[in-house]
């Protein structure tokens, strides 16, 4: 009996912040003496199932970087060598821009994320005409303290025929760059892919192999020392994928399924 009433006292304390702590003789005598009960099992809110993980998202390019050429086209490391900063990246035939569609994809994703618990940390903060970069050795570094992965968010622009569906890029085990984070990053392709497939995307006609590739050339890979693909969700310039990506739906349909792949990479 003792020892249950410094049980109910700990469950007292512990579940009710406010309340004051009686002492366990009081507490006992004031209930009623004939059904012993039992404080009502206070199950502790849920834990969220992304609590505690931090996801860096990088919306592709910049609105403004076709506005400031000098600024864009500086070189930056890339690991191992330099490449320009930024590039304007691709649009639809009807001048949908890449940046703003993956800045939409980007907020997205971070608000489905938030709500299961995770951090979000997004490489630019707007999406606008009057602002260029960051460049991509700040995304490339931008998880590098800390996060659990990166995902770098693109839509491709191919001229080829018929050219439509995604592919998801990793960096190969390259040393001493990316051969640390080939295995997992690839781990996290391979999911992001299942997702798209899920939600009805198909992979790419014309690039990669089933929907994968592997590319050392990218600054946004090559320097994240945690997990991370870059994911071309599309090609702007297929009337079919186009179609999709202009639509809110369609964005969020893309959304929906990153969200989905990071959760299940995560768990
Ligand atoms: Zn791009």
């Amino acid at each position: 009996v003792r020892a249950l009433a410094v049980l109910l006292a700990l469950v007292l304390t512990a579940g009710c912040s406010s309340a004051p702590e009686p002492a366990a003789p009081a507490s006992r005598s004031a209930r009623p003496s004939t059904s012993p009960t039992v404080a009502p099992t206070r199950s502790p809110a849920p834990t969220p199932p992304l609590a505690g993980r931090v996801v860096v998202l990088d919306p592709g390019h910049q609105l403004g970087n076709g506005r400031y050429p000098a600024e864009t086209n500086r070189l930056v490391p890339a690991g191992g060598f330099r490449k320009p900063c930024n590039t304007t990246g691709a649009s639809t035939d009807a001048g949908y821009p890449e940046a703003t569609f993956t800045w939409a994809v980007s907020r997205r994703v971070a608000r489905g994320l938030e709500a299961l618990g995770a951090r979000v940390v997004l490489t630019r903060d707007r999406n606008s005409a009057r602002a260029w970069g960051p460049c991509v050795d700040k995304r490339g570094r931008a998880g590098n303290s800390g996060a659990d992965l990166k995902l770098s968010i693109h839509a491709d622009g191919s001229y080829s025929a018929d050219a439509h569906g995604f592919h998801v890029i990793t960096p190969p085990a390259r040393a001493p760059w990316t051969d640390d984070i080939a295995a997992p990053s690839r781990r996290l392709a391979l999911v992001v892919r299942r997702e798209l497939q899920g939600a009805g995307f198909a992979y790419a006609t014309y690039i990669g192999d089933d929907g994968l590739d592997v590319r050392s050339d990218l600054g946004t890979l090559n320097l994240s020392d945690v997990p991370t693909v870059m994911v071309e969700l599309g090609n702007m310039r297929s009337p079919l994928d186009a179609r999709v990506m202009t639509a809110a739906s369609g964005r969020t349909r893309y959304a929906d399924a990153l969200v989905a792949a990071v959760r299940a990479y995560l768990r």
